[in-house]
């Protein structure tokens, strides 16, 4: 197997086996621009790692070759002691994972070669700086030591020194500093820092593939949904130094901005700085523009590399490049994150300049961006005070309280909490608290530092680099200065305030400002659609151009005229699903409760008697905002208790007249109600079609209401198209006795209407018996609606009530599941009974119409199941109606 890849052998096509760094290092190399000579590791060879717990024979042996080669074209030896060949040992997986996994950079270096590297660079104090930092690297990564070890001895070395910064050690202090270091190596690891330059890249390749397993990765990747078992890369690559004076440097760029996906210049760069400094955000850098003063010939160059790369990659790229002494090096390119608008734009813009055809851009879009894309923001009219302003990093209005710490982060959301993380800079221990909070505050570092980069790929509102706030995380306390000149007041935010923080323009406010509506979600509620609104007009041609593309039809879940008539203002094609059970909540929840209670059937028929013509409004309101379209109603699906009042609190209130002396007749009846009907398993117990089945009158008065309505309807000049729709069915005689008795009530409401109407009569699958029984079923059954959520539950055995509370957590923890099948559906599993189903049912009967509206209608991954297996339409939330139109164009490309 060949374990090793030169730059020049792979291209951007080969990330599942030289990660995304190497693919595109590779893919740079060939297109002639400067990059550091270097070899690729495989993830391949990282899985052999991670399953046998050692690495696979050949690697040793082609990484020998590899480093041969590259000592030839470097003319130098790793480590060699007068002149040294140093490198770095970078991680890459398939996907991003921004400061997820490790690097170990200077590779090489010893008590040796130190001295070497003095000489070469001609100066003593930078070749000690490079020393002390990989063995600080070397220790945390490599060696697992605790990194505030080698922080604390830098602040015991700068006070004995009497200086504030790390610039400001001199090599005699550096020195010193040293030999500290290889101290505390040995008091924490139990070893000497490896001396042999082999042994110390071997160990750190080493370092880098277990870090594919870290806690922090692994929750990264699950947040991200990337695939547990792909493993990373390994990059080495021969080292360039931005930290070799002023004349050197380093930064990050993008093509085009990532927040608006305007074309310009977009960076952030640090003289004389080394590797992670600016993504870390650590010192401030300088925006981009400012190289052209301080070196303009690099500055040129770069600019006609970022040219090159948006042509040949045709989309933003964001690059890490560094300055060694006036040479300009690129050390990474890849196509950038971007936030939800500038996903949008920049697919447009692209579009417009000829660069890509809307099926391309298309395919650049996700259903997950355009929900984004819908959530609030500040309302413009509203009163707020402003205490700073930041980068603008991720977009979004996120009001909460103040925390400082990622634990109280995660306690406080817990206990339902909104909560704002404010730190001066976080760091890939945050993420917990990140994900926790509904925004992000720093007051360090710039739109590529972590708390960005992180926050955008999780979509969360993030306010980065607020330089005014003072943040004291010890104290527990955020200051700002505020005010006019002369009358400063210092503002004290303590934990627990509240602050609102605007993603999109970087503003930060103290106390709660009130959140509006997105103008993406007023153009999908009204249709308006302002010309110089770029990101409007792009989601409305995307959005046409998927809706061009869809085969199947999106449906909603509605259960009230109003919400009908929104959806399809979302461009709902009619309604998958109108759940009759919310239409006896409020008031008249009691005819229910008294229904139930009836003693006689002259008591149960004068109550649906009641019943009747609410329902019969209700539908009337729903074909009339559905008119022309497609309308499933269901009939009754829950168990009748969920009408009672609680068993318990009944109990006591019994418990407690009984022990007054009082009697109250009522409550005693009802009790005896209620413990009649209560069911250890109500979910699998008398609900649905068993309730049609065993309650006398029920369904058919709610078919009659059905009926009736669309008899009105017809008389007014409506269009309705009735879809009836029998919950829970496992089996086709119980769907048949159901399906009479509604046949009995049409002729009925034939007769007395005068009107001819026509229905489809249909059943949901959501039992496993169903999809396994679909042909016997469609002999009767005219449609079927897949219903994914109860499918799921029986398929699994899972309760869809509690397992979210009860065991999923450590399910996810444990990567039993990446994502809960009640969120995206199980394919091989409960989709693989979907499948049956629509076969058997199809086989049975010609054009048998499919539909699906579980939860699963809304959810991008699962829209592209249902594509793929051929049903007719997916029906979800109204809200999720835009997401469910353009990933069903996506399921077309
Ligand atoms: C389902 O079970 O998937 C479904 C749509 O019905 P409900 O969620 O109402 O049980
Ligand atoms: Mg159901």
């Amino acid at each position: 197997t060949k374990y090793v890849y030169d730059f020049a052998d792979g291209n951007k096509d080969m990330k599942d086996l030289l990660g995304g760094k190497g693919a595109n290092l590779a893919e740079m190399t060939n297109l002639g621009l400067p990059v550091p000579p270097g070899f690729t590791i495989t993830t391949e060879a990282c899985r052999a790692y991670l399953r046998d717990g050692r690495q696979p024979d050949e690697l040793a042996e082609q990484v020998s070759e590899h480093l041969s080669a590259l000592e030839q074209t470097m003319g130098k030896r790793l480590g060699q002691s007068d002149d040294p060949l140093l490198v770095s040992v970078r991680s890459g997986a398939k996907f991003s994972m921004p400061g997820m996994m490790e690097t170990v950079l200077n590779v090489g270096l010893n008590d040796e070669s130190v001295h070497g590297l003095a000489e070469q660079a001609g100066s003593g104090r930078f070749a000690w700086d490079s020393y002390r930092r990989l063995i600080q690297m070397f220790g945390k990564t490599v060696l697992g030591i605790d990194g505030d070890h080698f922080e604390d001895a830098i602040d015991a070395a700068k006070s004995a020194a009497g200086v504030e910064n790390d610039v400001d050690l001199t090599e005699e202090h550096l020195r010193a500093l040293v030999e500290t270091f290889k101290q505390v190596v040995r008091d924490h690891a139990d070893r000497d820092f490896p001396q042999e330059p082999r042994e110390q890249m071997d160990m750190a390749v080493h370092a880098v593939f277990d870090s594919w397993n870290t806690e922090r990765a692994v929750l990264y990747r699950r947040q991200e949904r990337i695939p547990s078992d792909l493993g990373t890369a390994v990059n080495i690559v021969a080292m360039v130094f931005g930290n070799l004076g002023m004349d050197s440097g380093t930064g990050v760029a993008f093509t085009r901005d990532p927040a608006s996906g305007a074309q310009g210049i977009y960076g952030d760069y640090l003289q004389n700085a080394q590797g992670e400094d600016v993504v870390a955000g650590i010192r401030n850098t300088v925006p981009l523009a400012d190289l052209e003063k301080l070196d303009k010939k690099s500055y040129d160059e770069l600019l006609g590399i970022m040219q090159t790369l948006e042509e040949h990659y045709l989309d933003l790229c964001d690059i890490e490049f560094t300055i060694e002494r006036g040479k300009l090096w690129m050390l990474q390119t890849r196509v950038g994150k971007r936030t939800a608008g500038a996903a949008f734009r920049i697919a447009l813009q692209l579009v417009d300049q000829g660069l890509i055809d809307m099926d391309e851009a298309l395919s650049r879009v996700t259903g997950a961006q355009l929900a984004q894309l819908m959530f609030p923001q500040f309302d413009a009219k509203a009163k707020r005070k402003k205490i700073a302003k930041g980068m603008n990093a991720s977009p979004g209005a996120a009001v909460g309280k103040v925390v400082f710490d990622s634990y109280t982060a995660v306690k406080w959301s817990r206990s339902g909490e909104d909560v704002i993380l404010v730190r001066r800079e976080t760091n890939p221990d945050d993420l917990n608290g990140m994900i926790a909070a509904k925004g992000i505050l720093t007051s360090r570092g710039g739109k590529t530092s972590h708390a960005a980069v992180v926050a955008r790929g999780m979509g969360k509102t993030c306010v980065c680099g607020a330089e005014a706030l003072d943040v004291n995380t010890k104290q527990r306390v955020l200051r700002v200065r505020q005010g006019p000149h002369g009358h400063e007041e210092t503002i004290e935010i303590h934990e627990g305030d509240v602050i609102s923080i605007d993603g999109t323009s970087g503003d930060v406010f103290l106390g709660e400002v009130p959140v509006v509506d997105s103008p993406v979600a007023r153009y999908f509620e009204d249709g308006t659609l302002s010309e110089d609104d770029d990101l409007v007009v792009a989601v409305d041609r995307i959005m046409r151009h998927a809706d061009g593309a869809r085969r199947m039809a999106v449906r909603a879940n509605v259960d009230t005229a109003e919400d009908a008539a929104r959806a399809r203002r979302y461009g709902a094609q009619g309604i998958g699903l109108c759940r009759t059970e919310h239409m006896f909540l409020g008031e008249r929840r009691e005819l229910v409760e008294r229904l139930i209670l009836a003693d006689t059937d002259a008591e149960s028929e004068k109550m649906l008697a009641e019943l009747l013509p609410l329902q019969r409004e209700d539908f009337i309101g729903i074909f009339e905002a559905m008119d022309g379209l497609p309308v499933t109603i269901r009939l009754l699906d829950p168990p009748l208790h969920e009408f009672l009042p609680n068993i318990t609190d009944l109990s006591v209130r019994v418990a407690v007249a009984e022990a007054r002396g009082e009697k109250r007749e009522n409550d005693l009846r009802m009790l005896q109600a209620v413990h009649k009907l209560h069911e250890q398993n109500p979910m699998l117990g008398l609900r649905g079609v068993r309730l049609g089945v065993v309650i006398p009158g029920l369904f058919q008065m709610q078919s009659r209401a059905i009926l009736e309505a669309a008899a009105q309807r017809i008389k007014a000049g409506g269009v309705p198209r009735v879809e009836i729709m029998v919950p829970l069915v496992a089996n086709v005689q119980e769907f048949e006795t159901v399906k009479h008795d509604i046949a009995d009530v049409a002729a009925e409401v034939r007769a007395e209407t005068g009107t001819h109407l026509e229905f489809l009569v249909g059943t949901m699958i959501e039992l496993p018996r169903a999809a396994l029984t679909a042909d016997q079923i469609a002999e009767s059954a005219e449609f079927f609606s897949f219903g994914t959520n109860d499918l799921t539950q029986t398929t699994w055995g899972f309760s869809r009530d509690d397992v979210e509370a009860a065991f999923f957590s450590a399910y996810l923890e444990k990567g039993i599941f990446g994502i809960s099948p009640f969120e995206t559906i199980d394919a091989p599993g409960v989709g693989e009974l979907v499948r049956i189903g629509a076969e058997k049912g199809r086989a049975r009967r010609d054009g048998l119409k499919l539909g699906i509206c579980g939860e699963h209608g809304g959810d991008p991954d699962s829209v592209h199941f249902f594509e793929k297996i051929g049903l007719d339409y997916v029906s979800c939330s109204p809200f999720r109606i835009p997401v469910a139109r353009l990933e069903a164009g996506r399921s077309m490309l």
